[in-house]
């Protein structure tokens, strides 16, 4: 009967609505934010010169304030082309990640993110694919620094641009990946091989976790 049609039409079209309701409520009031591990919260940087030279004291080095580009092992295969591979043997190495410095100021900001009300907070990270130390490492480094519960905020991944979410502070000054339009905007967090860079006008950056990444974040939101 055409009465009961009508009646169920409007049953389902509440139903939908509701749905849809639901929907954006979960997209729009919460923040997803993705923060790098490498340069962002833990020094890279700063373990792998501390390493080299250890490692290979008498040959030459690049200091942090003449690092520049963001392969280590590039800049290092320019200055000779042998020190590539041992630039390279130096986060191969059993607990290079894990003895990673935190960077200044980056597991307060974390924390303090992580607690905000309506946000998401991620690492998402890639490992380097002699995967021996790396991934294990990486979990370890979290579990250790940022607590336990925290390892079910990782993300593990080669291509960030598959990953969802509102912002990505990230110190790779180019983010690529299968996905052309990735959802979020990538904040660049200023690193000793990037801070020569002139960025893009629309690009942002965070100099330090010094700097305001609390008006950064509140910029997302809608
Ligand atoms: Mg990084």
């Amino acid at each position: 009967a055409p009465g009961r049609e009508t009646a169920r039409a409007r049953h389902l079209s509440t139903v939908y609505s509701q749905h849809r309701c639901c929907a954006e409520m979960s997209t729009n009031t919460r923040l997803r934010v993705l923060v790098d591990m490498d340069g962002v919260i833990a020094d890279f940087e700063e373990g792998f010169l501390r390493k080299y030279r250890e490692r290979y004291p008498n040959e030459p080095y690049i200091t942090l304030e003449d690092r520049r580009g963001f392969w280590v092992s590039t800049q290092y295969g320019e200055l000779r082309s042998d020190l590539c591979e041992k630039a390279i043997s130096i986060w191969e190495s059993n607990n290079f990640f894990l003895e990673l410095k935190p960077v200044p100021g980056a597991l307060e900001a974390v924390k303090e993110m992580s607690k905000m009300e309506n946000t998401d907070v991620f690492i998402c990270t890639s490992p380097i694919k002699h995967y021996k130390y790396c991934p294990y490492e990486k979990y370890a480094w979290v579990e250790k620094h940022l607590g336990p519960d925290f390892l079910e905020q990782i993300i593990l991944t080669r291509d960030k641009t598959v990953v969802t979410g509102d912002i990505l502070i990230d110190d790779k000054p180019d983010i690529l990946g299968v996905e052309p339009t990735p959802s979020w905007e990538h904040v660049l967090f200023t690193a000793c091989h990037n801070k020569h860079l002139t960025t893009i006008p629309t690009q942002r950056r965070l100099l330090s976790w010094a700097d305001d990444w609390r008006a950064t974040l509140e910029s997302k939101r809608q």
